[in-house]
């Protein structure tokens, strides 16, 4: 069986994944520092899969941790989610996300290096393409100047990788996700966000539970059909879902360079409006909103082309937008007291 090291698997996206990493027969250990989530998401896991899974609570930025943890565990592969990635709060923030986001990434691969670990899965963005020339969005588009310090950590953090591979010999794909939504089926994991919602989604779901009076749609004067800006939605498990095709194609070394990246979206972009039109629809709550001026740094549309993913890590979407957002609604539900 092998043993797969989750950084940051108690987060939204990790544990999901790691959820998917056990259907799968992985073992998996969790490090968390539980900075952004909470301890009681492992219980969840194991309610949904009846295994739990070894968890370490420890911090990534101390390499002392990293080393300690390496001496105690064998590892056949890892996927790096820790990170910080509240965008607003970079710019606040940024030798914060450089030291969290860089660092742990540095003394992670230096591990790796040294104990001989390969298989390494990194959680990129599609905010490396900036606002892009042309969509829908392929690998190859050209990566734009950071936005922002997180967006930068995003960058710099793929040339770290890619560089360590070309000089350890060492196997690693970086996923560049689009807008993760949604919850897993069983609405015991989910998006929990800490304080005021930056994202959408969490956003409109605690305005429809009346935790939040009324929902900003940040400027409707893109040039887009509605006015408002437009991204790529993916539900959460099917995103979990390539991160196990991505370490599988790495374990069966079936990977053509040993740094890959693929970006992982449904291929299909949908407006502000529209998301807040199919929340309306499918889970027959009445939205309370109003048009606010731009969000600064916000680019007009992103979605992916899906082509290369799709045919690489033989991996689709399988999940609608409406299951994503009913999904949510019901997690958010699942909060009351
Ligand atoms: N958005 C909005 N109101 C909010 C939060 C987000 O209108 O309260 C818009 C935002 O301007 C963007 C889209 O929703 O066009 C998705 O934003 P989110 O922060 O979820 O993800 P991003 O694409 O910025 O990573």
């Amino acid at each position: 069986m092998k043993r797969i090291l989750v950084t940051g698997g108690l987060g939204f996206i990790g544990s999901h994944t790691v959820v998917e990493l056990q259907n799968e027969g992985f073992e998996v250990v969790i490090i968390d520092d539980l900075s952004n989530s909470k301890i009681e998401v492992l219980d969840n896991i194991e309610k949904i899969t009846g295994i739990k899974p070894d968890f370490y609570q420890l911090d990534l930025r101390s390499k002392q941790n990293v080393q300690h943890f390496f001496n105690e565990n064998t590892i056949d592969g890892i996927i790096h989610f820790a990170a910080f990635k509240a965008v607003g709060e970079s710019v606040q923030k940024p030798l914060d996300y450089y030291e969290n986001n860089i660092g742990s990434l540095v003394y992670l691969l230096q591990e790796m290096r040294d104990r001989n670990i390969d298989n390494f899965i990194f959680s990129s963005s599609c905010t490396v393409y900036g606002q892009a020339d042309e969509l829908p969005i392929t690998e190859n588009a050209p990566i734009k100047p950071a936005a922002s310090p997180y967006g930068n950590t995003k960058q710099i953090g793929e040339e770290i990788i890619k560089d360590s591979c070309t000089a350890h010999n060492m196997n690693a794909i970086s996923l560049r996700y689009f807008n993760p939504i949604g919850a897993h089926d069983s609405i015991k994991i989910g998006e929990l966000p800490l304080g005021v919602p930056q994202n959408l989604i969490p956003y409109v779901t605690q305005t429809a539970a009346g935790i939040r009076e009324q929902l900003s749609i940040f400027g409707d004067d893109y040039e887009t059909p509605d006015g408002t800006a437009v991204r790529d939605y993916i539900h959460v498990v099917d995103l979990a879902k390539a991160h196990i095709s991505a370490l599988q194609r790495l374990l069966d070394k079936k990977n053509k360079q040993n740094f890959e990246f693929f970006n992982v979206g449904t291929g299909k972009g949908s407006s502000v409006l529209e998301i807040v039109n199919s929340f309306e629809k499918v889970t027959n709550q009445k939205l309370n909103y109003k048009i606010v001026a731009r969000r600064a740094g916000d680019v007009t549309a992103a979605y992916a082309d899906t082509t290369i993913a799709n045919q690489e890590l033989h991996w689709k979407t399988e999940k609608s937008l409406d299951d994503a957002l009913l999904s949510a609604w019901k997690w958010q539900e699942s909060q009351k007291g």
